[in-house]
């Protein structure tokens, strides 16, 4: 425990003093009050770890560099950077709120929490955390690494994934926040308990010797500190079946289209998905019929090897079929042809474009 850190002090005073010598200090989004640069870390890093964040949040930085060119981007554009870092609701919201900042708040964000809740894709913790990070705002943020923290450090046993349950702890965090110094140590307290669950109380083995909450925490007394958070409830888990057909030309063009606005991979670029080998079998023959009718030669499909792509909530087996198309032959699907150099900046699922990698 560093020294600076007096024996009666508070969790908040406790974790401010830590994370000003134990704390992570380096990454690009820290150090600055800026809403927007942290508005975009935190929606990054929900589900995506950092390292993964990192070139993302460089890239649409210097792709965007503030609300406003975001707010103006296309969406294609959009997606195409976020295409990698998955959950790509994500992305649409980030869009649909830059809008909202520049048309509802004149292109700055909100200062307070209960105005940034407001925006598409900004949620309790995430309002909370800009408003802390970005305005002092004394407001207790909730993640995954907060969450373990406190249930941990106060012995909370009770299940979290009952409504009630949560927003009790929600409630003590609120308490919990520092009380004095808000300006610097808002912002930093938020920091150091995200930092603390990130670095030192990991979801496994929590380093609890190096931690400067020990000697306050429930659950190292107790000796069970993987025990926290309880969370009862599993995510129902689904599957579903898809064919994907996968179109190339002589030029070595690939035939994708863009999905609807709502469902799996909305609004990304695809190749064309049908629901059964049935009804791409289907859609083929009447193909190449036509291509016959207009002379473009015969069409030849092979079915490549099977694969399932894991989401969060269900698992997708993934049939392709693949063909080669002579010049003119009709493709059965609204689509367009790609080259290699344009597809590869689309936003594309992420096993597309696997698929379109490894298999062309
Ligand atoms: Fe987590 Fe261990 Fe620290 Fe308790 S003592 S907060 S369990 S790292």
């Amino acid at each position: 425990m560093p020294k600076v850190i007096k024996a009666s002090a508070s969790l908040a005073e406790t974790l401010v003093a830590w994370q000003k010598v134990h704390g992570r200090h380096h990454l690009p989004w820290q150090n600055t009050r800026d809403p927007y640069r942290v508005w975009l870390s935190e929606i990054m890093l929900q589900q995506t770890q950092v390292s993964t964040v990192l070139t993302y949040y460089d890239k649409f930085l210097e792709n965007f560099p503030t609300v406003a060119d975001l707010a103006a981007a296309p969406q294609d554009k959009v997606m195409g950077l976020w295409s990698g870092l998955g959950y790509y609701s994500r992305a649409r919201n980030l869009h649909q709120c830059a809008k909202d900042v520049v048309s509802r708040f004149g292109g700055s964000f909100p200062n307070t929490a209960e105005d940034l809740i407001t925006l598409p894709g900004i949620g309790r913790s995430t309002a909370a955390a800009v408003a802390s990070f970005c305005f002092s705002e004394r407001v207790a943020i909730m993640d995954g690494n907060v969450k373990r923290v406190l249930t941990r450090v106060w012995g909370f046993a009770d299940d979290l994934s009952v409504g009630k349950n949560e927003k009790a702890l929600w409630q003590m965090a609120q308490e919990a926040l520092p009380t004095r110094h808000l300006q610097s140590d808002m912002p930093r307290y938020s920091q150091a308990i995200m930092d603390l669950g990130a670095t030192v109380c990991l979801p496994r083995k929590p380093r609890c010797a190096e931690c400067p909450v020990q000697t306050q925490c429930k659950a190292f007394e107790r000796g069970e500190p993987e025990k926290f958070p309880v969370k009862t409830r599993k995510l129902k888990r689904s599957s579903e079946v898809l064919w994907l057909m996968l179109a190339q030309n002589a030029q070595g063009e690939v035939w994708l289209e863009k999905r609807p606005a709502t469902g799996i991979w909305a609004s990304l670029y695809s190749l064309p998905v049908f629901e059964s080998e049935e009804a791409l079998q289907a859609a083929l023959s009447s193909s190449l019929q036509k291509a016959q009718a207009s002379g473009a030669g015969t069409l030849k499909w092979e079915v490549l090897p099977a694969f399932k792509h894991v989401l969060t909530h269900k698992d997708l087996h993934c049939h392709v079929v693949k063909f080669k198309v002579a010049k003119g032959s009709p493709v059965p699907s609204e689509g367009a042809w790609w080259s290699e150099k344009n597809w590869t900046s689309l936003g594309l699922p992420q096993p597309v474009r696997h698929l379109l990698s490894s298999s062309l």
